[in-house]
C-alpha cells in the first residue's frame, strides 16, 4: 500500500515526489515518459537550469527524487483508476497498485493546428510560448498563427521579440478591418488563406505555402495550440469539471473525488512553465501530506 501514487513524472509530479520523500511517505510515481516538451532541444527560464535539455532536466530531477528510500518510479502508462472504500487502485496494462491518495500530474493533451509538416518543426523552430522560446526567436522573420481567441493578444506579445511578423489564420476570416489597419501601420503582413504546407530542413522552417499559391519565407513560427485534460484513464472516477473543462479543485488541489488531487498543467488546464509546475507539485504534495498526517495522528 502506497501513501501516494503520482500519475506523471514531469516537473509537477517529480517535485511532489521529492516532498513526499522528505515527508517520509511511501510514494510511487508512474510515468509514461512522454512529456510535451520532449520535442524541444533546450528549456529556458528555470533558475539554475536555464538552457538545460528536457532529458537532462528530467534525469537530474529523477536522481534527486530517487535518493529517498520511500520513493519509487515505474515507467508505465496508467489505464484506469478506481476507488473502493478509502483506497484507490491504479492500473496499468500489466500491473495494479493500491494507494491512500492519488496525484494527477499527467500534464496536458495537446492538439496542433492542422497544417502539413507542422510536427517536423514543432519544438525546434515552431513554438507556442514566447516566454519559453521568444528569446531564441528574437529579431527573426516570424509567422504568428492565431485563432479567434489569440488574435487579440498574441500578435502584440510576439511583437516584443520581433517586428518582422506575418500573421496567419489558416483559412479563417477572422482579421477585422481595424486589425488589418493596425498590422499595416506596424509593417506586419497577414494572410488568411489555408496553409497547405510548411517547408524547410533539419527542424528549421523556411517557408509557408498557402493554397492561393503564395509562398512566404519565414525563420520561425509561434502557433496557438489547443489543450485539454480529458484523459481516458479518468473515466471511471469521473471527477467534476468546470464549464471550460478544467477539473474542479479546492484551494489545496483536491478534486471532487476525496483523496484525488491534481497539480501542474493538469490542474491549470493551460500551459505554463516548468518552474510553475514544479512549484505547484511541491505545494499540493504538502497539502496532501497534511491530510495523511491528520488522519494518522
Ligand atoms: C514545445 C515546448 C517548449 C517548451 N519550452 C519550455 C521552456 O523553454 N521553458 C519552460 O519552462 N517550459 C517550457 N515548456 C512547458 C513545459 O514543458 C511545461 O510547462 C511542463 O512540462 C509542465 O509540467 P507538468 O509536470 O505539468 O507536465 P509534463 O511535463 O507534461 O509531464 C506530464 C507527465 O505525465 C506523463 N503521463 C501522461 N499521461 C500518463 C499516463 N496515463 N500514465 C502515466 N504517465 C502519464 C507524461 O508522459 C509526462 O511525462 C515547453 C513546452 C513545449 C510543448
Amino acid at each position: 500500500m502506497y501513501d501516494a501514487i503520482i500519475i506523471g513524472g514531469g516537473p509537477a509530479g517529480l517535485s511532489a515526489a521529492l516532498n513526499f520523500g522528505r515527508g517520509l511517505k511511501r510514494t510511487l510515481i508512474i510515468d509514461a515518459e512522454q512529456p510535451r516538451n520532449s520535442v524541444t532541444e533546450v528549456s529556458g527560464g528555470y533558475l539554475t537550469q536555464d538552457g538545460t535539455s528536457p532529458d537532462e532536466f528530467r534525469s537530474l530531477a529523477q536522481k534527486d527524487v530517487l535518493n529517498y528510500e520511500g520513493v519509487s518510479l515505474a515507467h508505465d502508462r496508467v489505464t484506469d483508476i478506481n476507488k473502493s472504500g478509502e483506497y484507490f487502485t491504479v492500473s496499468t496494462a500489466s500491473d495494479e497498485f493500491t494507494g491512500r491518495q492519488v496525484l494527477l500530474a499527467a500534464g496536458l493533451r495537446e492538439e496542433a493546428p492542422d497544417i502539413k509538416n507542422f510536427e517536423q518543426f514543432y519544438g525546434t523552430s515552431v513554438f507556442y510560448c514566447p516566454w519559453c522560446d521568444g528569446y531564441e526567436l528574437k529579431d527573426r522573420r516570424l509567422a504568428v498563427m492565431v485563432d479567434e481567441d489569440a488574435i487579440g493578444h498574441l500578435v502584440m506579445l510576439i511583437a516584443n521579440w520581433s517586428s518582422d511578423l506575418l500573421i496567419c489564420t489558416n483559412g479563417k476570416n477572422i482579421i477585422s478591418e481595424e486589425n488589418k489597419e493596425m498590422f499595416e501601420s506596424k509593417g506586419f503582413k497577414y494572410n488568411e488563406n489555408v496553409i497547405s504546407e510548411m517547408t524547410g530542413g533539419d527542424g528549421r522552417v523556411e517557408s509557408l505555402v498557402f493554397d492561393d499559391g503564395t509562398i512566404e519565407n519565414v525563420e520561425g513560427m509561434i502557433a496557438k495550440m489547443s489543450w485539454d485534460t480529458q484523459f481516458d484513464f479518468l473515466g471511471t472516477l469521473n471527477p467534476k469539471r468546470e464549464e471550460s473543462g478544467k477539473l474542479e479543485v479546492s484551494q489545496f488541489g483536491e478534486t471532487s473525488v476525496p483523496g484525488l488531487f491534481t497539480a501542474g498543467e493538469t490542474k491549470t488546464n493551460f500551459s505554463g512553465q516548468l518552474i510553475n509546475a514544479a512549484a505547484d507539485g511541491a505545494d499540493v504534495a504538502k497539502f496532501m501530506m497534511m491530510q495523511l498526517i491528520q488522519e494518522d495522528f
